[in-house]
């Protein structure tokens, strides 16, 4: 027999005639993440990885992929005979120690000479005689012996870890993510990745009233994401013109309305450029003057791209128990002001009126400032190992 890992798909087992599409790529990404270290196989129902060095960072990799629904740790059986079946399941079992146990079997070989509960019932009797003082308990046991009987082989295995879920992330295509140093716009970037959507970020920043460490915060976030993605393209706009200009010229209630125009704008540009299908950000109803259901409509009115905003209906302290599980939340609450916060006003309007934004807009000659912020974007590729923003964390 052969120490393994096999995968268990979950949501994507629906896909009927294109589950090999979404299969392809996760095993794509699995490899690109594993580096070429083992071999993948996979059916239907099943990925498996063999020639595995290091276990525990196999693991830790599948644990930070979508698509994957279950990992086990377990054992191919030379041939699904039952006697090969009893006796490798003894070897295994030898030096475990449990006092309850169940065994559980599932036979994707269906001319099998018995059924699952058979077989089931037939190991159970095997384990109960070759080991002292334990006992079958079926509602919660110590140990789940899983025994899998396929056409021509059979697996064991004890352990599950969960995965993640979701889609293989480039399986729908790709996102363009606002990425701000901010609690929300991360979390929406996971939730995006999480149904197989790519990202590449864009951050706009407006030295010298941002500062370089915020942008270092931002990158560093990308970086975090990276983790559930692979590498991250973030393209950095120059937005010091475009805000400094609307200070000047708009009545200050209208400031941040504006401000998000010419951000959804530019957004969209860049989007269509890179071949993103969506933008996505972190916008949550109700949170700031700029997330009523009034402002979301004079903000968006000025897009075509579809805006998905994956945090749009949770509570902030959901949001931040997500952050805190993917590792975001301790980088987006470092102290550094990005562009929204410096130019806040006192009393912006919470209820925007669309002709007001378009009179207003004519005060400024904002196509020119576009096409400059657009001609001058930077964009890093950012890849999970990088040591130089290790100080912000
Ligand atoms: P977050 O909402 O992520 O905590 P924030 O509070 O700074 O950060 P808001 O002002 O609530 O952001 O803006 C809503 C969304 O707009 C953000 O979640 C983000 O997607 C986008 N956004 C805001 N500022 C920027 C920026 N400087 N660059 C890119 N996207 C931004
Ligand atoms: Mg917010």
């Amino acid at each position: 027999m052969e120490k393994i890992i096999i995968i268990k798909y979950g949501e994507l087992s629906t896909k009927k005639d294109n589950i090999n599409f979404f299969l392809n790529i996760l095993k794509t990404n699995i490899k690109n993440s594993l580096k070429d270290e083992c071999i993948i196989d996979y059916d239907r129902g099943r990925m498996f990885i063999t020639n595995i060095n290091n276990y525990d960072k196999v693991i830790n990799i599948l644990k930070n992929t979508f698509g994957i629904h279950e990992i086990n740790v377990g054992y191919k059986l030379n041939d699904n005979n039952l006697e090969t079946i009893e006796s490798d399941l003894k070897v295994l079992i030898e030096d475990k120690d449990f006092k309850t146990f169940k065994v559980e079997t599932k036979r994707s070989y269906k001319k099998y000479k018995m059924n699952s509960m058979e077989i089931s019932k037939y190991l159970g009797g095997v384990v109960l005689k070759f080991k002292n003082n334990i006992k079958v308990d079926v509602h919660n046991p110590e140990v789940v012996i899983n025994v899998e009987v396929r056409n021509d082989y059979a697996f064991i295995y004890f352990d599950k870890e969960n995965g993640l879920g979701g889609y293989p992330v480039g399986s729908l295509g790709k996102g363009l993510l606002m990425l701000s140093g901010g609690i929300d716009s991360p979390v929406a970037g996971y939730l995006a990745l999480k149904r197989g959507v790519k990202i590449e970020g864009v951050y706009f920043e407006s030295p010298p009233h941002t500062s370089e460490a915020a942008k270092n915060k931002v990158i560093a976030l990308a970086r975090i994401l990276t983790k559930y993605s692979g590498y991250v393209k973030l393209h950095i706009v120059n937005f010091t013109n475009i805000q400094e200009a609307i200070y000047k010229n708009i009545p200050h209630e209208y400031l941040i309305t504006i401000m998000r125009r010419m951000m959804y704008r530019i957004s969209e540009r860049l989007a269509n450029k890179n071949n993103c299908k969506i933008i996505i950000n972190g916008e949550s109803i109700g949170q700031v003057a700029s997330q009523t259901l009034t402002s979301m409509q004079a903000i968006n009115s000025v897009v075509n791209i579809p805006v998905i905003r994956p945090v749009a209906c949770l509570d902030k302290l959901e949001i931040i128990d997500i952050a805190n599980k993917i590792g975001t939340y301790k980088t987006s609450i470092l102290p550094y002001e990005d562009c929204c916060t410096i130019f806040v006003p006192d009393h912006p309007v919470i209820n925007p009126e669309i002709e007001k934004c378009i009179e207003y807009e004519k005060l400024i000659d904002f196509n020119v400032l576009i096409e400059e912020a657009l001609n001058n974007i930077k964009t890093l590729k950012i890849e999970e190992v990088d040591t130089t923003f290790n100080d912000l964390l």
